[in-house]
């Protein structure tokens, strides 16, 4: 039947064969004739090298993001080697999209919600569609948690250089700059010692109400924070008096969450704090599972993000037994 829509016609029959198109990898999935090499879950950096390398081993590799990763967040990089420039993330990432899609993975923006194995197959469900495989790689990475800002202004302020979390990655761009370091207990400490390397001008502030106490190099506010402001160059804590300080930037010490809730799900074992256990090979404690980037336990950096891609994507391709 056909419907006249203005200019344009409608055919109901094509709109029929199309959402039969949509549906049929799913039901080729789930006979089984369509199970790929390889499923990777998260398109950051970790993800995006083990499908660049998996497609050019000849497997067959589809990538599921729900491109919200940590790179995405990079106003900068300058610590990437080849880059000396720098580059944005986002840059980065559409060049690796590219550069991996360019040899034959598959790239599609989706979230999973759940992986199950069956067999010797994985089925990784998404909102639109289950895909099968024979291996699959977590590259999930990780979730920063974050100051009490708005969304906008926390976007600004990472824009801008007043907000950030890795000082592994930017210290050495902030050099005798004013320095905040947002963080409790040990871990707030041990970074505000790294970054007291590089400016004389530290400051520790816990965000659970206490107070730091001062030590070699590091200063302490004299009494707890009670609000924390951005304007366009400076980041303003108020303390409890009403008293202000003012910084060229602040750093982000409150922890991060293993974005590793399905990986549990399937039984891979985690760590105490929830990143996922790896062995030299980047294999779990499953058969045909892997875990890459910032989800394992280790240091939470682009290149060893795409270090441990390559290796898990090499012995992928080795475990597997067809040539
Ligand atoms: C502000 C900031 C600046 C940084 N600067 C630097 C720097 O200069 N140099 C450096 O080396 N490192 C830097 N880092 C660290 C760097 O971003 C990480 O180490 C790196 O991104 C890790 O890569 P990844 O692929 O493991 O994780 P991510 O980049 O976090 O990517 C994970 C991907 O998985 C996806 N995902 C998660 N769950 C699902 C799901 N259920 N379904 C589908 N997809 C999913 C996410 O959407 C995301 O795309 C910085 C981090 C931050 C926050």
């Amino acid at each position: 039947m056909r419907m006249q829509h203005g200019n344009a016609r409608h055919d109901t029959r094509l709109d029929e064969r199309r959402s039969l198109v949509k549906l049929w990898p799913v039901n080729k999935d789930i006979m089984g004739a369509n199970i790929k090499d390889c499923i990777i879950i998260g398109g950051g950096p970790a993800g995006l090298t083990a499908a660049l390398y998996l497609a050019r081993f000849l497997r067959s590799v589809t990538v599921f993001d729900a491109q919200d990763g940590r790179a995405t967040l990079i106003p900068r990089t300058r610590n990437l080697a080849g880059f000396p420039e720098g580059i944005a993330g986002p840059d980065l990432l559409y060049r690796m999209r590219g550069h991996a899609e360019l040899y034959g993975a598959f790239i599609t923006p989706a979230t999973v919600r759940k992986v199950e194995k069956h067999g010797q197959v994985f089925y990784v469900t998404t909102g639109q569609q289950i895909a099968t495989a024979r291996n699959i790689i977590f590259a999930t990475g990780v979730f920063n948690h974050r100051p009490p800002f708005s969304r906008e202004d926390h976007e600004q302020g990472l824009l801008h250089g007043l907000i950030r979390y890795c000082p592994v990655c930017d210290a050495y761009e902030v050099q005798n700059k004013r320095i905040a370091v947002l963080g409790n207990g040990a871990h707030g400490a041990k970074e505000a010692r790294f970054i007291s390397r590089y400016s004389p001008f530290v400051v520790r502030i816990p965000s659970d109400g206490s107070a730091a106490i001062p030590e070699p190099g590091i200063r302490a506010l004299s009494t707890p924070m009670k609000d924390m402001s951005l304007s366009e160059k400076e980041v303003i804590v108020t303390v409890q008096t009403g008293e202000t300080h003012r910084f060229d930037t602040l750093y982000v010490a409150l922890e991060t969450t293993a974005r590793s809730d399905m990986a549990g799900d399937l039984n891979l074992r985690l760590s105490q704090d929830g990143h996922i256990t790896v062995d030299t090979n980047q294999r779990t404690n499953m058969d045909g599972a892997y875990a890459i980037g910032d989800v394992t336990e280790g240091l939470d950096q682009i290149a060893v993000a795409m270090g441990q891609g390559a290796i898990a994507a090499t012995a992928i391709h080795n475990s597997m037994t067809d040539p």
